[in-house]
């Protein structure tokens, strides 16, 4: 609310003094000021001046109409009032994207959220909570105590919290005040209304007219979700002749606010420009465009009736009384008006408004009447009572639910105060219900049932709306019951039992025969409708147990629903069926040929209500309500039997010809996300049927509708294999639905189970197949309407949880005492789990192989495959006579005619898995008896299985009992793996007949199985007991051939599944192997390992013999072979980077790769993969990938051509060059020679000899052509004359050692991609700093790998990575040997200006000071180049090894003085607070040098530091540059290291490098030594005048040793990242849109990600924000976290990237892409610290390659908009 200044106090209060009159009506003055001004502030629609709109509005409306209200300085009074705080609800509304949290512990439901600022401060952030990313509409339920149920306040909203407190009480608004806004809120409310429903194009309210009407029109275009982005943008761009700038600007604006105006004008031109926009939409998609032609003061004052409901909005939130007066109001109606309320007529004007305006009403109807309890209760009413029209409405609309007003139901119907007073007050229930009748009759068909053929789903999405408002409604269940509820209900209840009656047999089915059908019918919508309803049926049958009456009453309801639909279709005269003397009555009808539908919803609640009444006990009163003659029973489970008998037919393949669709019918009927309220309530109904019919005719029934009645009465005469075979597999499935029928009891009603036992069982069952992750098995589990599953609560009890690694996920493993509990007929298997069969723990496995726990493990693994069933619990009493079907004539008859025909070797009508399940049956019916006769005396025991298995049968074919039949079957050798299930039978049998006969074990209660077994075993005698053991063993051995048969064929499978996997981690395993070639010398003595100088050890080097992994031959690597390469990929890499994001331009193209600046922000890596092909191969190899993309018309970006790039053939890493492998040339120096030498060639010498070298070229130049920038030498004046141009030649020279010309071919490929790559340039083979970035690159990559050794603990040399060494190795030799393939004049230049460097007495044009070099790129550089100064008349000559040693020697030495005194100056000045150390030889040298030092700098170096201290400094920050330079010489010149160097030790390191580089450990002493020479050079050094503004503090410079760089810091806990993303703001645009916050995990800089606003152009190509930070951040290649996401993101040169997960973990050990699970996630540190090394390995690049590679199918993601 700022005033504008200079705008005078005084006029202020008197333009207002006329409102705050009494005497004026406030209405006429308010609508006469905004007459007059608001046309002119909102005039220039088109291009408005947003900030200048928004002065005058402040000014000359909002301002007085504050004063007005406040009757005094609005400002402190909105103070006042912002301070006290006045809500306890913190009411923030969600905009789309942001997080939202819940707890699991506390919440009422899933829907009740809280922000993240109130979560943070909130109870529930210890809590199992769960993050999840909201939609948009809905708000924070902090301080619902409804909402609940513990901990409903966060500490900002507590009652009694600072912000709340007291003064709330004192700062209630005075009379006056509300007074005033009684009388002001009115008009504004009116207007607001009026305004954004005004439907006058032209004209406006009389009173608004205050000036004479314009010709001032706009064309306004609205937006709709039919068009496409890129429809409108077409449109605009041709009907009104824009760019595309300008298009897709409108187009952004129309997306987000709903509408915009396009173009102004006269009348005519907007009706001209809106015809045209209408026929460019039509003609690109079938519909036009919204447009409006609108006068520009309309639209003036419905824009500004939007800024007035904001304001609204934002005084609602200051004050309670406010929120109260502005709800009264709203909901005021006019007597004698048949007009709604404000409110309502708002609501219902919803859909036609556009987003812009939705947005506006719906948060101030958040901020007002849903921070009112009261008032929210009567806007619930007022929704309720237009709920229908709304409904519709929104139905018919296109806009997305959540700018819909009927998206607030949630906030309404899960308060459950609210929710049942609108139940008994409104019927709300039925309203619901009624509503779907009403918009569902387009679905029904002529019998009155759904059929969603040819639906349009965007519609029948919008109808799920509704559905979701009933589960809204029921989600909490009520504690007290009133009359008039369980009226309302009941009343709900029926109503919807109506929906169903309409889903029961809706798309029914016919058996297509002959012909396949021609088009799968649509099938998703009737399945989705089941899913959506899943949950609502069983809460309506949750709801209707909480009362006995209410259940009954319900029941009756049902049960007539369910008898109407059945009867109608029974028109067919009964026939009879007759079997084993039993006859059943029925009519004709058969699944294989009448229709058939597995829509069932109402016969499956009526069993879901039977299992509750049997539960509660309410069932012994179910006479009074349904009478045993109305029953009916057989028609109520025929349906369902039909169904089950599909399923089975299905299986059976007799419905091939009904293609897809129905086999996914058929799979969700027993998904996990349907089966509760389809297939398991079917097996429930089949139990009520089994319960309460005769069982021969429950049997009966069931051959009848399994068609299998004639399979059963007579031999089958067909010879026709298919249909022995379906009807083998039908008998299968009727079997194992009988097992189901008599065996599964785990429901809660069916027997006497808890929901935590049903809910162990399916786990239980799960693991037994496999270990499975947390999300896994939540999946396979149902969720309930809390969308929990109960696993949590058991988990434990039954498993074992196995921690990650640093891949995968954390598992669940069955304990070993839980798999007693396996059923293998469990009916929740799929026909595959059913076939893995049990899992075996590694533990297990391994006893298998373990000669002694082999006895015990096998036992084991019997006693798992022998399975007798796992008692079942007993059933309740209402399900007690299920068991009967056990044990009646028709059972025992299909029992033994099976058996029969097994014994009968009649293969062909049988098979195995009917015997096992025959035999579960009879185990089933063993264990009943057993079980009755263990609980009651024996007389009573009325279930005489075993005396009907032990009759014999009445018909001649069943002529022997089951008990012989079984002991003949132990004899056929293909049961062979059922013969310890039949001895356990057969044993069982005896148990029985046994406590039948009242023998000695009639007292044995319970017996477990093992211990039955157990028992038994030891009664036998002992000679069958030798015997069993011999078949046991035998037995045991099939088994286990049979086990590792299954097991081997899983694993393989799994190989092939992941086959890449498989080899990425075998590949991966072989790299890591560390070499340790020096193994294989002889040890020599440590005096030979020294690399350096007169003294330098022999290079040890080995006969190199190489194959290739393209053709598989052999080659020794030699110079005059034909070349053998390196596959390589060299990238940009700023992983050393102390200056991140610092840019190199080569704008001009002459950016001078010569020197590298220490602060190393931008180097070349040169990778390799370490495979080795010959150059001929690879070069056939790449021209046929080019050959095969060019000939592929579509080609995949996975790799890019042009550049070079390919895949290594071997092992898919992504490469773009390849290195030449050029022999190392083996030097060994005569040490007597070398000694000679010494005496002569002192490092003055040396010095003399190479300037009069340089200056002799110099001259030579000179005289030749005068070249502008030739380095001057200054002439020496005391030089001894003697040393002239040819001196250098004198101490050993040896012809240029001739490559062969294919590798030189390779040595110019390979440079000039470095080049390239290096540079981002052009190619180019002639160019002159080719040869510099070959060095550049040979230094960089060396400091990398020395500086990722340090990083990983490893020692120096001897644990490289197999591929690091063979790249190093190729590397260094080809970079020493590049030089022969340029000019030597142009590689002398290049030496010269590096020496310039460190010799005073080369000048050369802008030398760098040393502060600005990077000393260690200069050793390399000038090394490789040295030779370039032996070059001698058109002869290519190279120094001998005796020459090359002292030169070595000599610069090493020179560069070591340079770094040293680099350190000194800029890394010893930091005071140290460590207690003084005793005074060495180092640390007195290293003070005297300091002395020198601050001398030559005229006292800018002031040293009053410790000599210890400085020693201490210099130690550990020479210590990198030493490790490369030790690196850079053991593979230029192949000499061995000392050992201390192939082990990690941090003491002897320092020692062992100084000795291998031939340099005293006082590093002082070198200065000593070489005194009179480099006190010149120091003094130079010291008196740059860069180095003299860096002591003056004027500028600053790398410290030494550099810091090593890490990914960002992360938080632990995930959640605090979201809360940085949720502050997060878009650096150039201020509007609330949702964004995509990207983290740079190199630099911790955080992105706008995926947006237009942050896009940027390069090169003319648009870059997301991402991508063109990591032009800079990583020199194109870089890592970022998606935070909302919870993804890792690498990118690569702007169109590569690939997803990686987020180093963020569950508790179960998992990562949350998406964050779709929404646990809490916490850091792994290990995946984190693996994302660094793949950072810097320099192996992003790579993984993005392999990534893009396994998923061959992209997901057209852009990543360059990233
Ligand atoms: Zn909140
Ligand atoms: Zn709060
Ligand atoms: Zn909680
Ligand atoms: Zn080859
Ligand atoms: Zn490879
Ligand atoms: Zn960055
Ligand atoms: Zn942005």
């Amino acid at each position: 609310m700022a005033v504008l200044a200079g705008w005078p106090a005084s006029q202020q209060a008197e333009k207002s003094l006329k409102w705050w009159d009494e005497r004026v009506d406030f209405q006429a003055a308010f609508l006469q000021c905004l007459a007059k001004h608001v046309p002119n502030i909102y005039s220039s629609e088109m291009d408005p001046l947003l900030e200048k709109q928004e002065e005058l509005v402040q000014v000359t409306i909002f301002y007085p109409l504050e004063r007005c209200l406040f009757g005094e300085d609005p400002d402190i009074c909105l103070e006042k009032l912002r301070q006290s705080g006045s809500s306890q609800l913190c009411g923030k509304v969600f905009k789309s994207g942001e997080t939202t949290y819940s707890c699991r512990d506390c919440a009422i439901d899933p829907t009740c959220v809280l922000c993240i600022d109130c979560f943070q401060n909130s109870i529930h952030k210890n809590h199992r909570y769960k993050m999840h990313t909201s939609t948009g509409g809905g708000f924070c339920d902090c301080g619902d105590t409804e909402a609940w149920k513990a901990g409903p306040f966060c500490t900002k909203h507590e009652p009694g919290a600072a912000s709340t407190t007291q003064e709330n009480s004192e700062c209630q608004l005075n009379e006056e005040v509300m007074a005033q806004a009684r009388k002001v809120f009115p008009s504004v409310i009116q207007y607001i209304a009026d305004m954004t429903i005004w439907k006058e194009e032209k004209e406006l309210p009389p009173e608004l007219m205050t000036r004479e009407k314009t010709d001032n029109y706009y064309c306004v275009l609205f937006n709709d979700e039919h068009h496409s982005y890129d429809h409108v943008i077409y449109s605009l761009q041709r009907a009104l002749g824009c760019e595309f700038g300008e298009a897709q600007l409108h187009t952004t604006a129309i997306d987000k606010e709903g509408r915009r105006v396009v173009k102004a004008g006269p009348y005519a031109s907007c009706q001209e420009a809106k015809e045209e926009i209408k026929r460019h939409s039509e003609n690109v998609s079938q519909r036009p465009l919204h447009v409006e032609v609108l006068h520009a003061d309309v639209v003036a004052h419905q824009k500004f009736a939007l800024r007035l409901g904001s304001w609204l909005n934002k005084l609602m939130s200051y004050s309670s009384d406010f929120r109260q007066i502005f709800c009264q109001i709203c909901l005021k109606e006019e007597a004698d008006y048949e007009n709604p309320c404000f409110i309502s007529m708002l609501m219902l004007w919803d859909a036609k408004l556009h987003k812009g305006a939705r947005k506006v009403l719906h948060e101030l109807i958040f901020s007002s009447f849903f921070m009112e309890m009261e008032y929210k209760k009567l806007f619930a009413m007022e929704f309720v009572k237009y709920y229908k029209l709304l409904q519709k409405e929104y139905i018919s609309d296109d806009h997305e639910r959540n700018i819909s007003v009927t998206a607030l139901s949630v906030q309404m119907f899960t308060v459950p105060t609210l929710a049942r007073h609108l139940i008994e007050e409104q019927n709300v229930i039925t309203t619901i219900t009624e509503t779907l009748l009403e918009v569902l009759p387009e679905y029904l068909d002529k019998n009155d049932k759904f059929n969603f053929q040819g639906y349009s789903q965007d519609k029948l999405g919008r109808v799920y709306a509704v559905i979701c408002d009933l589960k809204y409604i029921l989600i909490s269940k009520p504690t007290v019951w009133t009359d008039r509820l369980k009226e309302c209900f009941l009343e709900g209840f029926c109503s919807f039992l109506r929906i169903l009656t309409c889903m029961q047999g809706m798309e029914e089915i016919k058996r297509q025969i002959g012909q396949h059908i021609e088009v799968d019918p649509d099938w998703e919508a009737a399945i989705a409708i089941q899913m959506q309803l899943k949950n609502i049926l069983l809460m309506f049958q949750e709801w209707c147990a909480c009362d006995e009456d209410l259940l009954l009453k319900a029941y009756k309801e049902c049960h007539r629903a369910v008898m109407r639909c059945s009867t109608n279709s029974h028109s067919r005269a009964k026939t009879f069926f007759h079997l084993c003397g039993h006859t059943l009555e029925y009519r004709p009808y058969r699944v294989s040929v009448d229709s058939v539908s597995i829509h069932l919803p109402l016969s499956r609640t009526l069993a879901g209500l039977h299992v509750r009444l049997s539960k509660t006990g309410a069932i012994s009163r179910l006479n009074e309500f349904v009478s045993p003659k109305e029953f009916q029973v057989e028609l109520l489970i025929d349906y369902p039997l039909r169904c089950l008998a599909l399923v089975a037919q299905v299986a059976a393949d007799m419905w091939r010809r009904n293609g897809l669709s129905l086999i996914s019918q058929v799979f969700y009927y027993q998904d996990v996300k349907c089966r509760e309220e389809m297939y398991d309530k079917d097996i429930i109904m089949l139990q009520i049927g089994a319960s309460l019919m005769d069982p021969n005719h429950f049997l009966l029934m069931m051959l009848q509708r399994y068609e299998l009645a004639d399979a059963f009465r007579k031999i089958m005469p067909t010879k026709d294999q298919d249909l022995i075979k379906q009807c083998n597999t039908l008998i299968e499935e009727m079997l194992q639905v009988l097992i189901y029928v008599v065996g599964e009891r785990y429901v809660p009603g069916v027997s006497d189970v808890s929901k935590e036992d049903v809910v162990m069982r399916e786990i239980i069952h799960l693991l037994c197949i496999e270990p499975m992750a947390h999300s896994a098995i939540a999946k396979s589990l149902p969720e309930n309407e809390n969308n929990e599953t109960g696993l949590e609560n058991v988990i434990d009890k039954v498993a074992v949880f196995k921690k990650p690694g640093v891949s995968g996920h954390g598992v669940y493993e069955l304990k070993d005492e839980c798999l007693k509990e396996f059923n293998m007929f469990f009916y929740h298997y799929t026909k595959t789990q059913h076939s893995k069969g049990p899992h075996f723990s590694q533990g297990t496995e391994k006893h298998s192989v373990n000669q002694y726990g082999r006895h015990l493990t096998i036992r084991k693994l019997l006693s798992m495959w022998a399975l007798p069933p796992p008692p079942p619990p007993e059933f309740s009493p209402a399900f007690s006579n299920v068991v009967k079907i056990m044990n009646c004539d028709v059972m025992m008859h299909i029992l033994r005619t099976i058996l029969q025909r097994a014994v009968e070797l009649e293969t062909h009508l049988w098979t195995e898995a009917m015997i096992q399940m025959v035999l579960h049956l009879l185990s089933l019916g063993l264990l009943e008896e057993k079980q009755q006769l263990g609980k009651a005396p024996e007389e009573e025991v009325t279930f005489d299985f075993y005396h009907k298995a032990s009759r014999m049968g009445s018909s001649a074919l069943n002529a022997v009992n089951i008990v012989m039949l079984l002991e003949k079957l132990k004899g056929i050798p293909q049961l062979e793996a059922q013969k310890d299930m039949i001895n356990w039978i057969l044993q069982t049998f005896d148990t029985v007949k046994r406590l039948r006969e009242k023998s000695s074990f009639s007292t044995v209660t319970t017996i477990s199985r093992s211990e039955a077994t157990k028992g038994d075993e030891t009664q036998s005698t002992q000679d069958k007991d030798k015997a069993e053991r011999k078949r046991k063993a035998e037995a045991a051995r099939l088994h286990r051939q049979k086990i590792m048969a299954q097991m081997s064929a899983l694993q393989k499978n799994f190989i092939e599944t992941h086959k890449l996997l498989y080899e990425n981690t075998q590949e991966a395993q072989g790299r890591e192997d560390s070499i340790m070639e020096e193994e294989s010398i002889p040890i020599a003595i440590n005096h030979y390992r020294i690399a350096l100088g007169p003294k330098r050890g022999p290079s040890v080097t080995e006969k190199e013999v190489l194959t290739c992994i393209l053709c598989q031959e052999e080659q020794e690597v030699r110079l005059e072979n034909t070349a053998m390469v390196l596959s390589a990929c060299v990238q940009k890499s700023t992983a050393l980077t102390q200056y991140r994001g610092k840019t190199l331009e080569d704008s001009d193209g002459m950016l001078d790769p010569l020197f590298m600046h220490p602060d190393l922000s931008c180097g070349t890596y040169t990778g390799s993969c370490g495979h080795v092909m010959h150059a001929a191969c690879w070069q056939k190899y790449f021209e046929a990938i080019q050959l095969s993309f060019r000939q592929r018309l579509h080609v995949e970006q996975i790799f890019d051509l042009e550049n070079g790039e390919y895949l290594c053939p071997l092992c898919k890493s992504l490469c773009n060059t390849v290195i030449p492998i050029v022999p190392l040339q083996t030097q060994k120096i005569n040490s007597e020679d070398a000694e000679a030498i010494a005496q002569i060639l002192s490092l003055a010498r040396w010095l003399e000899i190479v300037m009069a070298r340089i200056s002799g070229y110099t001259a030579n130049i000179t005289k030749e052509e005068e070249p502008k920038n030739a380095p001057a030498v200054v002439s020496r004046e005391k030089g001894d004359s003697a040393l002239d141009f040819h001196s250098i030649l004198s101490f050993g020279i040896q012809p240029l050692a001739k490559y062969s010309r294919s590798i030189k071919e390779m040595l110019v490929l390979f440079a000039t991609t470095v080049y390239r790559v290096g540079l981002q340039v052009a190619p180019s083979e002639s160019d002159p700093r080719i040869p510099v970035t070959t060095w550049s690159t040979c230094a960089f990559t060396i400091q990398c790998i020395e500086n990722l050794l340090e990083d990983e603990g490893k020692p120096l040399l001897g644990a490289l990575q197999n591929r690091q060494h063979s790249g190093l190795k190729a590397l260094v030799q080809f970079a020493a040997a590049q030089r022969t393939t340029a000019p030597q004049s142009l590689i002398q230049k290049h030496l010269v200006r590096l020496l310039a460097v460190l010799l005073p007495d080369v000048k050369v044009e802008d030398t760098l000071s040393l502060l600005d070099i990077d000393m260690f790129h200069v050793l390399v550089g000038s090394v490789l180049a040295f030779p370039s100064l032996y070059w001698e008349n058109a002869v290519d000559l190279q120094p001998s090894s005796i020459s090359s040693s002292y030169n070595h020697l000599y610069l090493f030495h020179l560069v070591t003085m340079a770094h040293i005194t680099q350190i000194i100056l800029t890394s010893t000045t930091e005071s140290s607070t460590a207690q003084s150390q005793d005074d060495s030889e180092e640390a007195r040298t290293a003070e005297a040098f300091c002395k020198e030092v601050s001398q030559y700098t005229s006292g800018c170096f002031s040293q009053n530091t410790p000599g210890w201290h400085i020693w201490d400094c210099v130690k550990k920050g020479i210590t990198p540059y030493l490790r490369c330079a030790a690196l850079f010489f053991h593979y230029l010149l192949g000499v061995p290291p000392p050992e201390e160097l192939l082990v990690v030790s941090d003491e002897g390191q320092l020692k062992a490098l100084c000795s291998y580089l031939s340099l005293p450990t006082n590093l002082f002493l070198l200065y000593q030594e070489y005194w009179d020479t480099v006190n010149p050079l120091l003094q130079r050094w010291c008196a740059d005048p860069a180095v003299l503004s860096y002591l003056n503090g004027k500028s600053i410079a790398i410290r030494y040793p550099r810091k090593r760089n890490n990914l960002i810091d992360l938080p632990e806990d995930y959640s605090c990242l979201l809360n940085q993303a949720s502050q997060f703001r878009c650096p150039r645009s201020s509007d609330d849109e949702q964004k995509h916050p990207a983290l740079c995990l190199f630099c911790g800089v955080m992105l706008c990600s995926q947006r237009a606003c942050c896009q940027e152009l390069v090169n003319g190509e648009e870059l997301g924000a991402c991508n063109f930070h990591a032009l800079h951040c990583g020199a194109g290649v870089c890592m970022f976290l998606k935070i909302r996401e919870c993804k890792v993101v690498l990118v690569e040169s702007k169109t590569r990237g690939c997803f990686y997960p987020a180093p963020y973990l569950d508790e179960y050990g998992e990562t949350d892409p998406g964050l779709k699970r929404g646990n809490p996630l916490h850091l792994c540190q290990e995946r984190y610290r693996k994302l660094h090394l793949l950072w810097q390995q320099h192996c992003i690049i790579e993984e993005i390659a392999r990534s893009q590679e396994t998923n061959q199918i992209f997901f057209g993601f852009n990543w360059q908009m990233l």
